[in-house]
């Protein structure tokens, strides 16, 4: 995970940094405390300490979000995303993106890609 985005996490549980640990081929970030947080084979970390009254969406959901993006219908959003990204960042230090509710991070990426050097954040 990049330095960028790991030093603004915190522990869910007790607000301590969190670090990468890798133990053979499991990673995950865990806190001083020992609380640990699997990243998942995609590369992504739950961080939700304890039951979700909500599952998230179904692989299904998922990948029919990803096709229909992909197809381009909202590319129009991800382009003026971008241009305004690039007029309003920062060039030095790079910022980190931060999109909440990123579902599959599709304009994120489009931000991230007009601005090289930036970090992103998908929650
Ligand atoms: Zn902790």
């Amino acid at each position: 995970m990049d330095d960028r985005v790991l030093t603004r996490l915190r522990c869910p549980v007790c607000a301590e940094p969190l670090t990468a640990a890798t133990a053979g081929t499991t990673r995950a970030l865990r806190c001083p405390r020992g609380h640990s947080f699997d990243t998942a084979r995609q590369g992504y970390v739950n961080l939700l300490a304890g039951r979700s009254p909500h599952t998230g969406d179904s692989a299904e959901m998922v990948a029919a979000r990803a096709g229909f993006l992909a197809a381009g219908h909202y590319d129009t959003i991800a382009a003026a995303l971008a241009d305004t990204a690039v007029r309003v960042a920062p060039a030095e230090p790079y910022p980190l993106v931060v999109e909440p509710g990123a579902g599959t991070g599709h304009y994120l990426a489009a931000v991230l890609a007009a601005l090289p050097g930036a970090a992103g954040l998908a929650l």
